[in-house]
C-alpha cells in the first residue's frame, strides 16, 4: 500500500508544509501568531486565510501577496502553509508519527532582549533531537530603545529607518544571541546573509506588535520548506494523521483534534487509535471545521465534510473515544486492511515508548498528559546532563494507584525515588492524600526543566540529609603516630600530639591500639594545627588530638599504661561504617584513602 501510495507522487501535488512555533514563555509566540493571522483589510474578510481545528491555513496567494515587497521568486509551489495554533511544546512533540516529527518547519522565538532563556534551550534540544528544521524569530524588535516602527514593513526595509544607536545596538544584540546560539552547537546567520541554509540557521528579526519582519518571515518558511524537503511534502494517498488534543465537547462527547497530514478523511470511515486500555476500532461520524463566519464559530457551531483532504487541522466525533491518547497516529482500515494488523500498529506508538522505562525496577515515575509529552519528558531524563532513572510511566491524570506503585520504591530501600514527576496533568485530591500519607513525592509542572530542577534540589537535600545521618557512623580511615614530647594529659581526656601518617584524622572518628589487641580509647573530640581549631587533618600535617572515651571502659584507656609512643593509633572501621562511606562519600575519599580502607579492614578482619 506505501508503494503504491509513493508511485502516485507527483512534484506537481505538493501538499502544505506543518509548520510549529516554539520559545521560551512571553518571547511572542501567541502575539506573533496573532500578527501572522490578521489580514489586510483591502484584502477582503480574510484574504483566504481558514481557520482549522488547532491550526490555520495561509493560502500561497495569501502569502504572495504579504510578501510581495520582497520580490521573491514567484515559483512557490506549495499550495499554503498550514500553521499549528497553540504554541509550544505539546503541539510540537504531539507531532509525531514513530519518533519522528510530523512538524515540517518550526519558528523558534527568541526575544531580542532577553536572548536565549531555558525554555529556548529546551525547544532547541528538541527540534534538534526531532531533525526538524526552523527559523529563528529574533522577537520584539520594536523595543530597542529609539526603533522607529514602520508597520508591516519587511524587515530591511525596516532596519534602514533606524538611527545610526538603533542599528548598533541591534548589531550587538545579534551578535550575543549568534554566540549563545554557537555555545548550544549551531551556527546561526541573518536570513539574507545566509548562503548555505543546511548548515546555518536562519535569523528573522521580527517585532509582532508592529509586524516589521513578518513578510521576511512568511517567505523563508516556504522557501525553505520547499527547497529543503520537496521530496517530504508531495502529496501521498495514504493517510498520516496524528491526533493533537482529546477534548469533550458539549453536545458532541469525547472528540479528538486531529491534524491530518497525508491523505483523505471520509465520514463513516473506519479508524483505529490507540487508547490507555488498548486499540480502539470505531467509525467517523463526522469530520467537523470551524464555521468560517465568526459569529458562528463563537456559538460552536461547526462545518460538516463528507471529506476532506491533507493538509488539515479536524475535529472527529466518533464513539468509544473516551481513553483515545493524545499524541498517537490515527489509522485508518482499508478495504484489503487486516483490522488486526492496524490494531497492532496502532499500539506501537505507546509501546515503544513504554520500553524506555529502567530495566533495573529502580527509577522515578513520571506521568504526563500526552503520549509525545511523555516522550519529550523521558528522553530529556535519560539524556547525560540528567540521567534520572524512570521506573514507571503513565498518561494522564495522577490517580491513587499511580501513587501505589511509586511508593514501590519505599520498599527498595530507594526513598528519593519514591517520586512522581507529573508533568501538565492534574493529581486527585485522593492521590495527593495517599502520597502524603504514603511518603511518596509529587513533583508538578508543565515545564520540563521545572521539574527537573525540583527533582535535582529534593535529591542534593535527600543527600544531605543522609550524610547528616551517616556522618555519625562513616568512619574515614586514618594512622596516627604519637609524638613522645607531645603528651598533654594521659587520660579521661587523652590529649597528645601527632603526625598523620597516613588518611585523615576528622573529628568523630572512633580510634583504636591494633599492637595491643586493637583495645578501643575513645572517639576524636578536636583537632589542632597551631592553636587554630579544624575539623580534619590529612596525611603529613601534625595535630594536636583530644581524644574522649563513649564508655566508662574507654574512658579508663591511659597512654603510658594501656598504649604508648610505640604504638601506632588507627580509625576504628566496621562492615557498617565502610557501607556508609561508601554510598555518602564515595568522592570526597582519594583513591590512597580508599587503599587505606582496604588495608584496615584486613587488619580489623573484616569479611
Ligand atoms: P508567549 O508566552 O510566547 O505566547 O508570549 P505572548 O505572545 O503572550 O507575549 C508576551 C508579552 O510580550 C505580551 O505582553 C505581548 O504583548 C508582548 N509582545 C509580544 N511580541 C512583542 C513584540 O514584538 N514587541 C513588543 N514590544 N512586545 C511584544
Amino acid at each position: 500500500r506505501k508503494a503504491d501510495a509513493l508511485k502516485n507522487r507527483s512534484a506537481d501535488d505538493l501538499r502544505s508544509p506543518i509548520c510549529c512555533i516554539l520559545g521560551h514563555v512571553d518571547t511572542g509566540k501567541t502575539k506573533l501568531l496573532d500578527c501572522i493571522r490578521r489580514t489586510n483589510v483591502q484584502e477582503g474578510e480574510a484574504g483566504g486565510i481558514t481557520q482549522q481545528i488547532g491550526a490555520t491555513y495561509f493560502p500561497m496567494d495569501n502569502i504572495r501577496e504579504r510578501t510581495k515587497e520582497l520580490k521573491a521568486d514567484a515559483k512557490l509551489r506549495v499550495p499554503g502553509l498550514l500553521v499549528i495554533d497553540t504554541p509550544g511544546h505539546e503541539s510540537f512533540t504531539n507531532l509525531r508519527a514513530r519518533g519522528s516529527s510530523l512538524c515540517d518547519i518550526a519558528i523558534l522565538v527568541i526575544d531580542i532582549m532577553h536572548g536565549l532563556e531555558p525554555q529556548t534551550i529546551e525547544s532547541l534540544n528538541l527540534l534538534k533531537s526531532r531533525q526538524t528544521p526552523f527559523v529563528v524569530a529574533l522577537n520584539k524588535v520594536d523595543r530597542l530603545y529609539g526603533w522607529k516602527p514602520s508597520p508591516g514593513a519587511p524587515i530591511r526595509a525596516a532596519l534602514k529607518q533606524q538611527s545610526k544607536d538603533v542599528v548598533s545596538e541591534f548589531d550587538m544584540r545579534l551578535s550575543q544571541i549568534m554566540t549563545e546560539l554557537k555555545e548550544q552547537g549551531m551556527n546561526s546567520e541573518l536570513y539574507y546573509r545566509n548562503k548555505e541554509l543546511r548548515k546555518y540557521i536562519s535569523i528573522i528579526p521580527t517585532s509582532a506588535i508592529s509586524g516589521e519582519g513578518i513578510p521576511d518571515l512568511l517567505m523563508l518558511l516556504v522557501q525553505l520548506t520547499q527547497k529543503l524537503m520537496e521530496d517530504k511534502l508531495m502529496y501521498m494517498s495514504e493517510v498520516q494523521c496524528t491526533v493533537l488534543e482529546v477534548k469533550v465537547v458539549e453536545g458532541l462527547g469525547t472528540t479528538i483534534d486531529v491534524v491530518l497530514v497525508n491523505g483523505v478523511l471520509h465520514e463513516g470511515d473506519q479508524i483505529v487509535v490507540c487508547g490507555m486500555q488498548g486499540p480502539i476500532v470505531t467509525t467517523v461520524r463526522a469530520l467537523l471545521t470551524p464555521h468560517p463566519m465568526k459569529e458562528l464559530r463563537v456559538k460552536g457551531t461547526y462545518l460538516h465534510h463528507k471529506e476532506l483532504k491533507a493538509a488539515q487541522g479536524i475535529k472527529i466525533t466518533a464513539q468509544g473515544l473516551e481513553h483515545a491518547i493524545a499524541g498517537t497516529q490515527l489509522y485508518v482500515v482499508g478495504p484489503d486492511d487486516e483490522l488486526e494488523d492496524i490494531k497492532e500498529e496502532a499500539m506501537q506508538d505507546m509501546k515503544s515508548v513504554m520500553s524506555r522505562v529502567d530495566k533495573s525496577g529502580e527509577g522515578v515515575c513520571v506521568q504526563a498528559s500526552t503520549l509525545g509529552s511523555l516522550e519529550a519528558l523521558l528522553e530529556f531524563l535519560k539524556s547525560p546532563a540528567v540521567k534520572i532513572p524512570v521506573s514507571g510511566i503513565s498518561i494522564g491524570p495522577v490517580h491513587k494507584k499511580d501513587v501505589m506503585r511509586a511508593s514501590v520504591m519505599l520498599e527498595k530501600k530507594k526513598k528519593e525515588y519514591a517520586t512522581i514527576l507529573a508533568f501538565d496533568v492534574k493529581v486527585t485530591p485522593e492521590a495527593k492524600e495517599l502520597a502524603e500519607e504514603l511518603g511518596v513525592k509529587i513533583f508538578m509542572a508543565d515545564i520540563i526543566y521545572h521539574l527537573f530542577d525540583q527533582f535535582t534540589a529534593y535529591m542534593n537535600n535527600v543527600k544531605d540529609d543522609k550524610r547528616k545521618d551517616a556522618a555519625e557512623e562513616a568512619v574515614f580511615p586514618c594512622v596516627l603516630k604519637i609524638l613522645p614530647q607531645h603528651i598533654f594529659n594521659k587520660k579521661d581526656p587523652i590529649v597528645v600530639g601527632v603526625d598523620v601518617l597516613e588518611g585523615v584524622a576528622k573529628v568523630g572518628t572512633p580510634l583504636c591500639v591494633p599492637s595491643r589487641e586493637n583495645i578501643d580509647i575513645g572517639r576524636i573530640a578536636s583537632l589542632e594545627i597551631n592553636h587554630k581549631i579544624v575539623d580534619t587533618a590529612k596525611k603529613g600535617q601534625s595535630v594536636a588530638m583530644k581524644i574522649v572515651g563513649t564508655n566508662p571502659e574507654e574512658t579508663q584507656k591511659m597512654f603510658g599504661r594501656h598504649f604508648d609512643e610505640e604504638d601506632e593509633l588507627v580509625s576504628r572501621i566496621t562492615r557498617r561504617s565502610i557501607d556508609l562511606l561508601k554510598e555518602n562519600y564515595r568522592d570526597d575519599l582519594t583513591i590512597e584513602e580508599w587503599r587505606l580502607v582496604v588495608k584496615l579492614k584486613k587488619l580489623f578482619e573484616i569479611a
